[in-house]
């Protein structure tokens, strides 16, 4: 039996309605939340994603502004105008994307933003409260692969669930949000032995690796609900070769396109074995600016001393 596809792009949708409800509810009471988006450099990944930020602002009626600074800006620079940011009022979200250019100490500058601005949920005091489950703001990509599970109906309660990768950014905070969803987590990494077989013991599994194709059919537990973060591009035959038993496909699309993205399992095996997957691309990534929608919500309605939960993100 093929594994059901847990589709991204309809799930960010649903997401979407749920949030222009409650953004036309704040704009009635006189409210429109506002995220500054920082790009620093002149990344054309970077440049990519804060476009469609600052698009899907627009698309649900908030308001957005986009800061691009030169890629020599110092540290003390972006401090000034974070500290600037954290001080307007019409400023519920600051967004600073990364990665930043060398000379940028990044750990200061993510310090600076104001915890009840930090939308992207780097700051210690909101992985502080996210580690003791208080309220805060969650990481996107971590808070969107909660919101598939849960809109999916996967059993999250007593499962068994095992996060390949520990990176502040995707394996830690989804760990964290799993135990708090009462799954019982195993975190594995580049030291871990065996790691297919510890892998195998998950009704969830999630990669957040960033090598594409290492998830096998070997490391999926028949039947099991497998959510792939990774993001890969796959630029030569070899690598297609690498990843897919049966190249046709990718190949050409590799001729097309120039590229082939792929995630951290091999597509092949995850329909065979797993019970529910999210493909890439179309799984996971979509979430990620949707949750920052989210997010972005949550500050302004907290910074008006407006309920802010702990459990629910909508
Ligand atoms: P990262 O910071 O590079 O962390 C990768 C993790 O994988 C590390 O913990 C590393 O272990 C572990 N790892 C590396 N090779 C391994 C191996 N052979 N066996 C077991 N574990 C291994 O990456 P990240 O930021 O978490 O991102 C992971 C992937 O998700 C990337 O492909 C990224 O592009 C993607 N991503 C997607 C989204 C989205 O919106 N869909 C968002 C964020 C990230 P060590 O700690 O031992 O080195």
């Amino acid at each position: 039996m093929s594994a059901r596809v847990l589709d991204g792009n309809k799930i960010r949708d649903e997401i979407k309605a749920d949030l222009a409800s409650q953004i036309a509810g704040l704009k009635r009471a006189g409210i429109t939340p506002g995220l500054a988006a920082v790009l620093t450099g002149d990344n054309p990944a970077s440049q990519i994603y804060v476009r469609s930020k600052v698009k899907t602002c627009a698309q649900l009626g908030l308001h957005s502004e986009k800061i691009e600074l030169p890629a020599v800006t110092t540290t003390g620079q972006l401090l000034d105008l974070i500290q600037n940011l954290n001080q307007r009022d019409e400023i519920d979200g600051i967004l600073i994307q990364l990665p930043l250019p060398q000379q940028i100490d990044s750990q200061r500058v993510l310090m600076a933003v104001d915890p009840a601005k930090d939308v992207d949920g780097f700051h210690p005091i909101n992985i502080g409260n996210l580690v003791s489950g208080r309220p805060g703001l969650v990481p996107c990509t971590p808070a969107g692969i909660i919101e598939i599970l849960e809109r999916s109906d996967i059993l999250m309660n007593g499962a068994r669930a095992v996060v390949i990768g520990r990176s502040d950014i995707v394996g830690k905070p989804v760990a964290m949000l799993l135990l708090h969803k009462h799954a019982t987590v195993t975190i594995c990494h580049s030291r871990t032995r065996n790691l297919a077989s510890v892998a195998r013991e998950g009704d969830i599994l999630v990669a957040a690796i960033g090598k594409a194709g290492l998830v096998t059919r070997d490391f999926i537990k028949p039947g099991a609900t497998v959510i792939d973060v990774g993001m890969n591009r796959l630029a030569t035959p070899e690598e297609v070769r690498h990843v897919f038993d049966d190249p046709t496909i990718p190949l050409r699309e590799l001729e097309s396109k120039g590229y082939v993205l792929v995630g951290d399992v091999k597509p092949e095996d995850v329909k065979e074995s797993a019970g529910a997957y999210t493909p890439v691309p179309g799984g996971v990534g979509p979430l990620t600016i949707a949750m920052l929608m989210v997010n972005t919500v949550r500050a302004a309605r907290a910074r008006r001393g407006m309920l802010l939960t702990a459990a629910s993100q909508l």
